[in-house]
């Protein structure tokens, strides 16, 4: 393939030029590059304006992304086979609440996330992160980058889920995610815009910090990142927990049993990824008595000999218990809000 890089005239600020001048003015060998990084550079010649290019695949990114990841959580929740790994078996979304839910999030898309990401490239750019720059860095290269992503987006997290905890900002803009006490996969962006904003922030931050002190990051590697950051957010909402979910195998990974807690209960688990601020600080302590209590009660109902239905049973009323406790815990940050309000 070629493409017209041809460039003749005076010489441009970057930030005026059009795909094809920028290609042309860095020297990009097209006869170099893999499929992706080719697919990447039409995208941009396609487009002309990189501000354009950029905004549109990211905002493009993160629908096809999001939704995509919720289908099979979407399917997963019509099929009573999978009950069994369902963490409130007894709350089960309709396809109502699905679809009313759908609604909300994607109009906070529209009207909070599109305008966050469009303005992103030029943030992007003056803190040095490339965009149209092809080829893309090594996996070498990447990987402790996104290392850093993640950890930095899980202390954020903690801190401003916790200060959202707070009796003022929790009535006025945490309650909103907190309608769905059995979250599903959809659910992981339902939230006050401007949740959706400071949360975002933790997403956001991690790249642009590490650019403005390293120089050397490329947008597609915060593609990965935000991509990975979305499985994270969606899957954490499923409230499914399958033995072969990634928290069997590392223990330190969150997952949706984790959050999943906190959505039941109201408190404590305030990270998002790992589990190990949750438990250096003892925000993890009523759900390690839950699961303590879970965990003997199960076992003396096995050693009773009690059948499976009668088991589930036990289990659907502790759940509920844990759940009535969550309402008060709620009940009582409410009123607090309404005494300071
Ligand atoms: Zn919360
Ligand atoms: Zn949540």
């Amino acid at each position: 393939m070629s493409f017209n890089t041809s460039f003749a005239g005076p010489p441009k600020p970057s930030h005026l030029m059009t795909a094809t001048e920028l290609y042309a003015s860095a020297g990009t060998d097209f006869s170099q590059l893999n499929w992706i990084e080719l697919q990447w550079a039409r995208w941009y010649l396609f487009c002309g304006n990189p501000i354009l290019a950029t905004g549109l695949a990211s905002f493009l990114m993160h629908e096809i992304v999001y939704f995509g990841r919720c289908i099979p959580w979407i399917i997963i929740d019509a099929m009573p086979y999978f009950r069994k790994w369902k963490l409130q078996p007894n709350k089960i979304p309709t396809p109502q609440e699905q679809w009313e839910c759908t609604k909300q999030v994607l109009f906070s898309h529209f009207t909070v996330e599109a305008p966050a990401i469009l303005l992103f490239h030029p943030a992007a750019e003056m803190f040095g992160m490339a965009t149209w720059q092809v080829p893309f860095p090594s996996w070498k290269a990447m990987l402790p980058q996104l290392a850093w992503f993640f950890f930095f987006e899980d202390f954020f997290h903690f801190v401003a889920h916790q200060a959202l905890h707070t009796p003022l900002l929790y009535k006025h803009i945490h309650k909103i995610h907190h309608k769905y006490s059995a979250p599903f996969g959809l659910a992981a962006e339902y939230a006050h815009p401007l949740e959706v904003f400071i949360l975002g922030m933790g997403t956001i931050l991690g790249p642009i910090i590490y650019c403005a002190y390293r120089g050397d990051l490329h947008i597609f590697t915060v593609y990965i990142w935000i991509t990975l950051r979305l499985f994270q957010a969606i899957d954490a909402h499923s409230g499914y927990d399958f033995p072969w979910s990634l928290q069997h195998i590392l223990p330190f990974w969150a997952g949706a049993e984790h959050h999943d807690f906190h959505h039941m209960a109201f408190i404590n688990n305030f990270s998002t990824s790992f589990r190990w601020w949750d438990r250096i600080f003892g925000t993890d302590d009523r759900y390690r008595v839950y699961h303590s209590r879970m965990r003997a009660s199960m076992a003396a109902a096995r050693a009773k000999g009690l059948s499976l239905d009668d088991m589930r049973e036990l289990e659907r009323k502790m759940i509920e218990e844990a759940e009535k406790e969550g309402v008060e815990a709620e009940k009582r940050v409410e009123s607090l809000a309404e005494k300071r309000d």
